[in-house]
């Protein structure tokens, strides 16, 4: 590699790690953007222009193609559909590991990796772990993009034996890669490639829907660890480079994500938790409880005679797309005096960040955005905790039940507010499946409705 393509190569890493850097606060997340795709059009400058490229038309006319299909599914992608969007352009990244695995493997000479039939022993193995992730990469995503999209059940599909079979597929991928390094057959590098199509499949097959976000965390790291084993086989560091920073950061998100849900990794792998989120009939959830239903107007009457209000949203408001009218809402209570602030939840909606960027979508002030340990010791000093569309980061179970599965996951104290409001559409319960005895506090008052309409109502309310 010449000086300039090095250099080149340097600067784009860095920009991509810029990128990383602004992407962590809604604040400079447009900086990274525009850091990422400088760094993004450098490399691929760099590389036509490299002399190892014979010919740029063809991989200009690839670009085009890509650039335009990209191009127009990200103008036309609607916010709750990012997950399958992500799922969709994984599985391109792990069929391209595969493909070039390949190419390598029919054209080593290109390469600068020997010959046909005496491939050095580090490049087999580096292909044959690229195009193993890579396979699995692919049909995993697919399958991911499936469920998320309704294409496929989301339900968990489980059956007898099934985590040995997928060990024993672990194994033979393994076999299959040493076997290839000894006798550098066709025959091996197309069965290691179907056993790891077919893993992929069994992997995520007995992953409930509601689980596919941290499925897609992961399938994401995945094919950033792909890319760098094509980085290692092509001798290109800044794809080594580009796809251990993907990996590296799809693998933290994951942890994240599930220490946000104070769940083990392998929790979610093994499946079965949450619930198909059938709202439940209130009068069952209820029982002989009493509970506290109130309107609109009442939800009205008690804001507007508030001096504070935190509003907390979930899930539900993302399902409602009920971020702008709830931002209404915030500036009628401010423009009467009353301190408005939002409490974002790490786990609150389906991916981490859901919240911020619905509510960045309807420009609500950054400053008035605070996360939980930032504001969960103010709820004691609050008239009103203004719950829409969330549930189970409001569950006090998760504090004081050591049964309950969400045992242990830190939630926001909303009960400690003078009056909790939830808007939601019936009393049933959220992601995790479990019952919220929030909903029949003394101090709670539930507004029943679809989160968009009620948020309107308020408004029309107050006004
Ligand atoms: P929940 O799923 O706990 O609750 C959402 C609530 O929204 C439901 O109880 C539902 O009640 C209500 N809802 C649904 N649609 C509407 C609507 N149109 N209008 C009004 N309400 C509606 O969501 P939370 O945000 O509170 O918690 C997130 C959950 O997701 C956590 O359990 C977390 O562990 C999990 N999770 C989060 C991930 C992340 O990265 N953010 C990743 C994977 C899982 P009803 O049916 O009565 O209306």
């Amino acid at each position: 590699m010449d000086t300039f393509t090095s250099l080149s190569y340097l600067v784009s890493a860095v920009c991509f790690i810029m990128a990383l850097r602004g992407l962590s606060s809604p604040e400079t997340a447009r900086q990274g953007v525009v850091f990422g795709m400088a760094g993004m059009a450098l490399a691929i400058v760099t590389t036509l222009m490299s002399d190892t490229v014979e010919g740029i038309m063809l991989p200009l006319f690839g670009i085009a193609i890509g650039g335009v299909i990209g191009a127009t599914i990200a103008k036309k992608i609607d916010m709750r559909d990012l997950p399958q969007l992500m799922a969709g352009f994984h599985s391109l990244v792990g069929l391209a590991a595969v493909f070039v695995a390949m190419a390598a493997f029919f054209n080593p000479e290109a390469y600068g990796i020997g010959t046909v039939g005496n491939i050095k022993v580090g490049s087999l193995i580096e292909m044959g772990l690229g195009a193993a992730i890579g396979a699995i990469t692919f049909t995993g995503s697919i399958i991911a993009f499936g469920k998320l999209q309704g294409m496929i059940s989301g339900k968990p599909v489980v059956f007898n034996g099934q985590h040995k079979l997928n060990a024993a597929l672990g194994a033979a991928m393994l076999l299959l890669i040493f076997i290839f390094c000894g006798t550098q057959s066709t025959f091996v590098l197309l069965l290691l490639i179907a056993v790891a199509l077919a893993l992929g499949i069994l992997l995520i097959i007995p992953i409930g829907g509601a689980d596919m976000p941290v499925i897609v965390s992961m399938l994401n790291s995945y094919s950033g660890w792909a890319a760098a084993g094509i980085g290692f086989t092509l001798e290109n560091t800044l794809l080594i480079i580009t796809g251990a920073l993907v990996g590296a950061s799809g693998a933290i998100l994951s942890y994240i994500m599930c220490k946000g849900m104070n769940r083990s990794f392998m929790n979610v792998i093994l499946g079965g938790f949450g619930s198909d989120e059938a709202g439940a009939n209130p009068a069952d959830a209820a029982g002989d409880r009493p509970v506290k239903i109130g309107s609109a107007d009442d939800a009205g009457f008690i804001m507007k005679n508030a001096s504070s209000v935190i509003i907390i949203p979930g899930y539900g408001m993302a399902v409602a797309q009920a971020q702008h009218a709830v931002r209404e809402m915030a500036d009628i209570l401010k423009a009467e005096g009353i301190t408005v602030r939002y409490a974002i939840h790490p786990v609150a909606g389906r991916m981490p960040g859901h919240m911020n960027v619905l509510l960045a979508e309807a420009n609500v002030p950054y400053d008035e955005v605070l996360e939980l340990e930032d504001i969960n010791r103010d709820f004691s000093q609050t008239d009103v905790a203004f719950v829409i569309g969330a549930n189970d980061i409001t569950n006090p179970a998760a504090k004081t039940d050591p049964q309950s599965p969400i045992f242990g996951m830190p939630v926001l104290d909303v009960e400690k507010a003078k009056t909790v409001l939830f808007v939601k559409r019936s009393l049933g319960t959220g992601y995790a499946g479990v019952d919220n005895p929030l909903f029949f506090n003394e101090n709670t008052m539930m507004l029943l409705g679809d989160a968009k309409q009620m948020a309107e109502n308020i408004i029309k309310a107050m006004e």
